[in-house]
């Protein structure tokens, strides 16, 4: 089903210059880093297979974004939650826009695009709430229920605005019972 033309700006050829000498002689090999995530007691050490660069004029060694999207999912991995490429995914799945994807989730369209470039990871609710966005049952009722007059309102509750003689005579009724032991 993967038959469409859309580019895939991942898989384009690209060459790379070094950030140090200008030069394009940059090979790319895969090593994997550790690297720590979080601070004090909660550190962990984490590890990820990160493209690296080598200049073959000066010999600089450097990674760029694609080293920090790897860093990045390796740390979605540790909290267990949907990695960026996975919320886009879910996203394209519903055939939508960012824009579209906000108005029918009621998700910012900033904080959604946050998540996409990994510039934000989702807390665990909203990770389970994309979780039940990747259910096409759920698109539904979500569709239906914005397009139904108004909210589900909850059971009719109410409260007294004043406290009548006749209300404090029932609550006085009520609040008697546990005192009567009082012997
Ligand atoms: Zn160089």
């Amino acid at each position: 089903m993967n038959d469409n033309n859309t580019p895939t700006p991942e898989q384009t050829t690209r060459s790379f210059a070094c950030p140090s000498c200008g030069g394009t002689n940059v090979i790319t090999t895969t090593q994997t880093q550790e690297f720590t995530y979080g601070v004090g007691a909660d550190a962990v050490r984490l590890s990820a297979e990160i493209p690296v660069r080598r200049c073959g004029d000066c010999r600089f060694e450097f990674y760029d974004r694609e080293g920090e999207e790897a860093r990045h999912e390796a740390v979605c991995r540790y909290l267990r939650v949907m990695t960026p490429h996975q919320i886009r995914d879910l996203r394209l799945l519903h055939e939508c826009s960012q824009a579209d994807f906000a108005e029918l989730t009621q998700l910012g369209e900033a904080t959604i695009s946050r998540w996409e470039r990994g510039a934000l990871i989702q807390t665990h609710a909203y990770d389970n709430y994309l979780y039940l966005l990747g259910f096409e049952d759920n698109i539904r009722r979500l569709r239906q229920r914005s397009q139904r007059a108004g909210p589900l309102l909850p059971r009719y509750t109410y409260r007294a605005i004043q406290i009548t003689a006749e209300v404090q005579n029932r609550m006085t009724r009520f609040s008697l019972v546990g005192c009567m032991t009082e012997e």
